[in-house]
């Protein structure tokens, strides 16, 4: 990875040299003066993302063991069955400790749009969250970084927590663009919405190399990105990067979660096949 963006448009290099002790020791724009702090206010969260599987017969007692299993309010869990299937869930879940989310919403509020669902309807179901622009949207539904931008804003229009995906393609990382990606798919929705924004919303860190291929990243190369992406929000408002949560998602499963989790930047993470077997995902839960 190349270094970031400091004051001037100059690079300083991005090592772990910046970190001491398991807390942020960030020199660069005023983050300094909220991090010790920030990264013990900010709650884990833990959020599963079925995509397109289950049935009726299925989720049912797959969504009361998870109900059954999250005992303590310590941190945030969180499933996102697919639309389908988004009241029944709700009907077991009845705005307990375990929060409902989508999978994706349409950027539009109302009207003429077959087949799409609006942040409204999510909400009118039970929704809090709604995930934005995952990997699976953008490379095999081509939703652009900007429709992904337009979608976080129309969450946020109507109370829901956006929790907005970004992530590079390994041919990427090889080249050494991460930053340049990752940078990109942000700066797409701080220049719609602001940067403020961020406060209401998530963000997942998902490379795409490492999604539902069993490949993880390294806590090291999570934490690398991380740490980026707070650096680059905290360039604009030091405060929001502060308490911006950083979810870490790829291949995510019971026996890397709690190294991954240490990281002082990661703070939960989203989870894809290992969501879908109670045991699995509640030992994740529990090492976050
Ligand atoms: C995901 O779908 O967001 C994901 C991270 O999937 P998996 O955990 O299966 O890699």
């Amino acid at each position: 990875m190349r270094g970031a963006p400091g004051r001037g448009g100059a690079q300083r290099p991005l090592t772990a040299l910046h970190w001491t002790g398991g807390v942020a020791m960030i020199a660069r724009p005023k983050l300094g003066a909220y991090k010790a702090r920030a990264r013990f206010m900010r709650r884990k969260i833990v959020a599963g993302n079925w995509k397109m599987h289950g049935s009726r017969a299925a989720n049912a007692p797959l969504v009361e063991a998870i109900l059954a299993g999250v005992t303590s309010e310590r941190m945030s869990c969180v499933i996102c069955p697919p639309h389908i299937y988004l009241h029944d869930t709700w009907r077991v879940l009845r705005g307990g400790v375990v929060a409902l989310g989508a999978q994706d919403l349409c950027a539009e509020a109302v009207g003429a749009y077959t087949g799409e669902v609006s942040g409204a309807m999510l909400k009118d179901v039970g929704c809090t969250y709604t995930l934005v622009g995952h990997s699976e949207r953008r490379t095999l539904f081509g939703e652009s970084s900007a429709l992904a931008a337009r979608k976080f804003a129309a969450a946020l229009s109507v109370g829901l927590i956006p929790i907005l995906c970004v992530g590079e393609q390994l041919s990427d990382r090889e080249a050494g663009r991460t930053e340049g990606i990752v940078g990109s798919q942000l700066e797409a929705v701080t220049q719609l919405s602001g940067v403020q924004a961020l406060g209401g919303a998530v963000i997942a860190y998902e490379p795409v190399w490492a999604i539902g291929t069993g490949r993880t990243a390294t806590p090291e190369q999570a934490q690398e990105v991380h740490a980026f992406i707070r650096q680059r929000v905290a360039a604009e408002d030091a405060k929001i990067a502060a308490g911006l949560r950083i979810l870490y998602g790829g291949s995510v499963k019971a026996g890397n979660a709690r190294d991954i989790f240490a990281m002082p930047d990661v703070d939960g993470g989203l989870i894809g096949g290992a969501s879908l077997k109670a045991d699995e995902f509640l030992a994740i839960v529990a090492a976050a």
